[in-house]
C-alpha cells in the first residue's frame, strides 16, 4: 500500500509536492479514503456541482451579458462550462418533455401543426421529425449560425468566431433550461410554452448581446436586433430546405414503390 503520510511527490501526475496542491495538476495532497474522507468527497461532489450550477443559472437570469463576458475574459472557475451547460440543458428538456408526455415537436412547430391546410400540416409534421431526430446536434449549429454573424456585425470588437460562440450558446442553452422547467411544472399547454419559448428565443439572445457589449447601447441594440433577424431568417431558409429535401425524398421512395407494384402487376397480368 502506499506510504500516504510520507508524500513527496503528488500521487497524481508525480511532480515533486511543495504546498498542500501540486503545481502541476492541481490536485490536492491524497489522503487514504476513510469515511470522512468518503463524506468530504461527496460533499464535495454536490457542491462542485451546484455552486457553479446555481451561480451561473442566477447570473445568466438576472445579467446574461455579463456571464458571458467574464467567461470570455477568462473569469471561468467559478461558472459551469457552457458546452456542459447547454448539453445538459437539452438532456433535461428531451427528458421532461418525454416525461409528462409532451412532443418536443409540439412545442416548436405548433404554429405549422395547426394549420388547416395540409400541406402545411405535413412540412411541420416533417419539421418536427427532424428536430426531435437531431436536437443536439442542431443546437449547436444553431449557435455556430449565430456565432458566424455576431463576428460580422461586431468585427471590430477584436473578439473571435469561438469566443463569440460562447455568446452565442449560452443564451440558447439558458432558454432550454427555462422552458424544461416551464415543461416540468405543466403550469402552461404545450402551445403557450411553444409560443413562450419562441418569443423568448427572440428576445432574450438581443438583451444578451445588448448587455455584452459596454458599448454605445442603442447601436448595439440595433445590431443585435439586425443579427437575430439574419439569423432567423438564414435558420428559417436552411429549416425549410432540410424539410423540403426531406418531402422530396419521401416523395421518391412513394413514387418508386408505386411504380414497383404497378410494374409487378404488369407482370403478372402477363403471366396470365
Ligand atoms: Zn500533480
Amino acid at each position: 500500500m502506499v506510504n500516504f503520510d510520507e508524500q513527496t511527490n503528488c500521487l497524481n501526475c508525480g511532480t515533486k509536492l511543495t504546498t498542500r496542491f501540486c503545481g502541476e495538476c492541481g490536485q490536492e495532497k491524497a489522503r487514504r479514503i476513510t469515511f470522512k474522507e468518503l463524506f468530504k468527497t461527496a460533499q464535495r461532489a454536490i457542491l462542485e456541482f451546484e455552486s457553479p450550477f446555481l451561480k451561473t443559472f442566477i447570473t445568466m437570469t438576472t445579467s446574461p451579458g455579463r456571464v458571458c463576458r467574464d467567461y470570455i475574459e477568462g473569469k471561468r472557475a467559478s461558472y459551469f462550462n457552457p458546452i456542459k451547460y447547454a448539453f445538459w440543458s437539452l438532456t433535461f428538456f428531451i427528458f421532461f418533455t418525454a416525461l409528462t408526455g409532451q412532443s418536443v415537436s409540439e412545442l416548436t412547430v405548433s404554429a405549422f401543426i395547426s394549420s388547416t391546410s395540409p400541406e402545411t400540416q405535413h412540412f411541420g409534421e416533417v419539421l418536427s421529425k427532424i428536430i426531435e431526430g437531431s436536437m443536439l446536434f442542431l443546437t449547436f449549429i444553431y449557435a455556430a449560425i449565430f456565432a458566424l454573424l455576431l463576428r460580422v456585425f461586431f468585427r471590430k470588437e477584436g473578439i473571435k468566431f469561438t469566443e463569440f460562440y460562447v455568446l452565442a450558446i449560452l443564451p440558447s442553452a439558458h432558454l432550454t433550461w427555462f422552458s424544461s422547467i416551464l415543461v416540468a411544472t405543466s403550469l402552461l399547454d404545450a402551445k403557450t410554452i411553444g409560443y413562450t419559448s419562441l418569443c423568448l428565443s427572440i428576445v432574450f439572445p438581443i438583451y444578451t448581446y445588448t448587455t455584452f457589449f459596454n458599448k454605445n447601447k442603442i447601436k448595439v441594440f440595433f445590431k443585435s436586433c439586425a443579427v437575430m433577424l439574419l439569423g432567423l431568417l438564414i435558420v428559417g431558409y436552411l429549416g425549410a430546405l432540410h424539410t423540403y429535401i426531406h418531402i422530396g425524398y419521401e416523395d421518391a421512395v412513394k413514387q418508386h414503390k408505386l411504380e414497383q407494384a404497378e410494374s409487378e402487376k404488369q407482370v403478372e397480368t402477363n403471366k396470365l
